[in-house]
């Protein structure tokens, strides 16, 4: 035996039915084997071929969740990092357009020496080894397979991770499968039929699962547990109840509640003992169950009815709502509707107004509205990416007297306030981006420094003079309006390193004005909530008390 410790391997699949909440079953045993002590590492592995989400409207498959070092994944790694604090890595999030790629390119280079390329061995061992790769002393890898068991697409993981289990045998492999047990209100009985369905699927491809989360409404009745038990092979103790839980900052402690990171622990052979600390997730989930007041906020957007489309930004407000133990309602309102509507009745009332990222033109009239409305009737007014450039463009078109600035992103433009960089610095040197580029991978993605200025606003809240925060644009603002913009009190508070694309911007005489290039709600934690987020919150709660 090496001295490395050897990883151990939780595969999580789901059955029945997509949307169960496998990203966050699995985010809870992370955070559970965390507070126990465990170095934790988890990663998705989704089945669709394209190569990252990046490409992916939000309508398909909700927000694009990026990581520190830029890689533009699902949104299930944001429930990783809010639940473990860990920051994940683009090795953390792998398709099957991902697998394929290099498996090609391999092909192409002549890495296989003649052989005929196949998904069995040449898929699957690519699989097994972006699960193994870039692993850092971990206890435990918790690695969750997107999709439903039976889905043709994928296949190829759960062979993979069938022979892994041959590989490293039971003390270094575990099966954890989620299921749905639903209810049937005119028979007033739940119906464990679904479950058995699943887990024999499974067991025609080889894998018997070791532990059963079953998704309901409702705790689990004993005889639907035993009954689960007998039919899938399972110890009873190993069927464990995976009821609803609200906030879902309650799941880990209601899971532990039931015993599940128990099992999986005694399923390696490790002792059960000491029992974890969660009081961190009980104080969480005291105060968003009760706060002592309520905010609300407008959140002018434009993926409204998708809520997964802005799935960190809804928790990042959350955490603001901790952070100053008040409850934050978000009140969605569809951008385009100001196209057509009066702003002022909608937005009359409301203690904070947040436009989010976003693209292209569509609802940009309403966007622009609701800048306008925040800055003249002094209502916090926080701008993310896409609303920080569209609160430039307000000023710029209001108060510096440009009425033609626009941006780019919607074509030539005579005063182009917002516009496509062709360079900028990333790890000291110049990369280079163009019209001509392709859409997928030609953005500014992933963390950027930006050095705010003494004595601003930001400055004060983050309480620090330099940041790091996660991008995901292709247009700025253009640095060469930054006189003329400061003229009217727009004040270009962050910038990166060298001055030239500014990072942050904000009006001084207001309440609480500001608009950031980069997206804070992907850095916030429950535990942890991001200062921007509770500053924000806090200045809505000031307003609340004026309205
Ligand atoms: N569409 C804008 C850009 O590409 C903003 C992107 C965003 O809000 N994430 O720069």
């Amino acid at each position: 035996m090496s001295g490395e410790p050897a990883p151990r391997f939780i595969f999580v699949t789901g059955g029945v039915s997509s949307s169960l909440g496998k990203g966050l079953a699995a985010a809870s045993l992370g955070a559970l084997l965390q507070a126990r002590g465990y170095k934790v590492r988890m990663r998705k592995f989704d089945p669709y071929l394209n190569v990252d989400p990046g490409t992916m409207s939000p309508y398909q498959h909700g927000e694009v969740f990026v990581t520190v070092d830029g890689a533009e994944t699902d949104l299930d790694l944001g429930h990783y990092e809010r639940f473990t604090g860990n920051d994940a890595t683009r090795n953390d999030s792998v398709t099957t357009g991902k697998v394929y790629k290099q498996v090609l390119d391999r092909e192409r280079a002549g890495d296989y020496l003649g052989a005929t390329v196949q998904v069995i061995p040449h898929v699957t061992d690519a699989i097994k080894e972006f699960i193994q790769a870039g692993l850092d002393g971990e206890d435990f890898v918790l690695v969750e397979i997107g999709g439903t068991v039976g889905d043709i697409e994928g296949l190829p993981f759960l062979e993979a991770i069938r022979q892994l289990r041959q590989e490293l045998g039971p003390e270094r492999t575990m099966f954890v499968h989620l299921t749905l047990v639903p209810f049937i209100r005119s028979a007033g009985e739940i119906k464990t039929k679904p479950t058995q369905h699943s887990v024999k699927e499974l067991l025609g491809l080889g894998i018997q699962p070791d532990l059963l989360l079953c998704r309901s409404e409702d705790p689990l009745p004993e005889d639907a547990r035993r009954k689960i038990a007998l039919f899938c092979n399972i110890g009873a103790d190993r069927v464990i109840s995976a009821h609803d839980a609200d906030p879902i900052y309650a799941v880990p402690a209601a899971y532990h509640e039931q015993g599940f990171d128990g099992e999986v622990l005694a399923g390696f052979g490790l002792p059960r003992r000491p029992e974890p600390d969660l009081g961190l997730w009980r104080e969480i989930t005291r105060r968003v169950r009760s706060p002592e007041g309520s905010v609300r906020i407008a959140i002018v957007g434009k993926y409204t009815e998708l809520r997964d489309a802005y799935k960190s930004l809804s928790e990042a407000l959350r955490h603001g709502g901790i952070a100053n133990n008040v409850h934050v309602e978000e009140d969605w309102v569809e951008a385009e509707r100001f196209d057509r509507e009066d702003i002022v009745g909608r937005l009359a009332g409301v203690h904070g107004i947040l436009v989010p990222g976003g693209f292209g033109e569509r609802g940009t009239i309403g966007k622009i509205g609701a800048a306008r409305f925040a800055r003249e009737r002094k209502v916090p007014y926080f701008g993310i990416c896409f609303g920080m450039q569209m609160a430039v463009i307000e000023a710029a078109r209001s108060l510096a007297g440009l009425e033609e600035a626009g941006s780019t992103e919607f074509g030539p433009t005579p005063e182009p306030v917002v516009g496509l960089l062709e360079e900028w610095i990333a790890d000291g040197q110049v990369e280079h981006r163009s019209e001509a580029d392709g859409k997928g991978g030609t953005m500014r993605l992933g963390n950027h420094t930006a050095e705010l200025a003494r004595g601003s606003r930001v400055a004060g809240i983050y309480g620090a003079s330099r940041v790091e925060e996660r991008h995901r644009h292709r247009y700025e603002v253009n640095i060469r309006y930054r006189n003329r913009l400061e003229a009217t009190g727009l004040r270009f508070s962050g910038l990166s390193p060298d001055g030239s694309l500014p990072e942050i911007v904000e009006i001084e005489d207001h309440p609480w004005f500001v608009g950031v290039q980069f997206h804070p709600e992907l850095r916030s934690r429950p535990f942890d909530p991001h200062p921007l987020f509770r500053s924000f919150v806090d200045a809505a709660v000031t307003q609340s008390r004026l309205v």
